[in-house]
């Protein structure tokens, strides 16, 4: 079979393919194509398109054999055949599409219940994750945090994620806003920033939302055991924020009192932010020599 489209004639019955020629109507019409023509001739910009638009609307397909106009397409059972498999395809991929939907909505239900589910003082919050190391899939990015008894969670609803922060792995805690900085329980020391710097990050970051979003109101740095991680929140206060994470803050604090600060554990912890990849070579050099000298 060749891939021309077969015709039925109901007037001949006889099957093959049928032209489009002009039929005879074109002789009624003769007076409107002279007067188009005219027109084409004295306004070509228009009249062209117009001639050939008439001339395609009058053409119709014609008998091969017989020259009737009265023909319908025939389908062969191959031609057939191929529409239907497109079809099933089509339903395939639809019904794929759907069961895919389904269980992106179980999923995002099943994190909203949990998200909801509000048991010993648990509380959350909506947040904007600003930046950080080792978050930078989140960055920019709002979510919601809720606040547990031991640990902090990050709803994240564009890949339908819970992001699960034991308080054991959170080393230090910073708040401020674009007015005040509120310093953590004495690591740091020098607020936003002195740990900052050592990961080559979070200083920049701070500078810009300070500077270029009027609407934050408040910044929460997270220090974890190998990655930081900075909020953003333009819903409430500095120390409305330090209430809300008074469980972090006292963990952090018992923390830090068991925790040797020490040179060789700030080193340590730079090894394991070069391990992870988070330091360049050069930024991991000059940390060290920061901590040493
Ligand atoms: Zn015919």
């Amino acid at each position: 079979m060749s891939g021309e489209a077969l015709f039925k004639c109901k007037d001949c019955s006889q099957i093959g393919p049928a032209k489009k020629k002009l039929h005879g109507a074109w002789y009624f019409l003769l007076p409107i194509w002279f007067v188009a023509v005219i027109f084409a001739v004295g306004f070509p910009l228009v009249g062209v398109p117009a001639l050939v638009v008439m001339y395609l609307l009058m053409r119709k397909r014609h008998c091969k054999f017989c020259g009737s106009m009265n023909v319908s397409r025939h389908f062969t059972d191959d031609e057939l055949q191929k529409a239907k498999q497109a079809k099933d395809e089509l339903r395939k991929k639809i019904e794929k599409l759907n069961a895919k939907k389904d269980m992106e909505s179980r999923i995002r239900d099943n994190l909203q219940r949990d998200l909801n589910f509000i048991s010993d003082g648990a509380k959350k919050l909506k947040i904007k994750v600003a930046g950080g190391v080792g978050w930078e899939y989140l960055q920019n990015q709002s979510v919601d945090l809720k606040i547990m008894n031991s640990e902090l969670r990050i709803y994240d609803w564009k890949r339908l994620e819970k992001k699960v922060i034991p308080f054991d792995q959170i080393r230090d805690v910073e708040i401020g806003g674009p007015g005040k900085v509120v310093n953590s329980p004495g690591i740091s020391g020098g607020g936003f920033g002195a740990e900052g710097a050592m990961t080559g990050m979070a200083l920049a970051t701070v500078a810009n939302l300070v500077l270029t979003s009027s609407s934050t109101r408040t910044i929460v740095r997270l220090l974890l055991d190998n990655a930081e991680v900075i909020f953003v929140s333009t819903d409430i206060e500095p120390d409305a924020m330090r209430t809300l994470l008074s469980s972090v803050f006292v963990h952090a604090r018992n923390h830090s009192v068991t925790r040797a600060d020490s040179i060789s554990d700030q080193l340590a912890k730079l090894k394991g932010l070069y391990d992870s990849g988070a330091l360049s070579d050069d930024q991991y050099r000059k940390a060290v020599d920061k901590i040493v000298s």
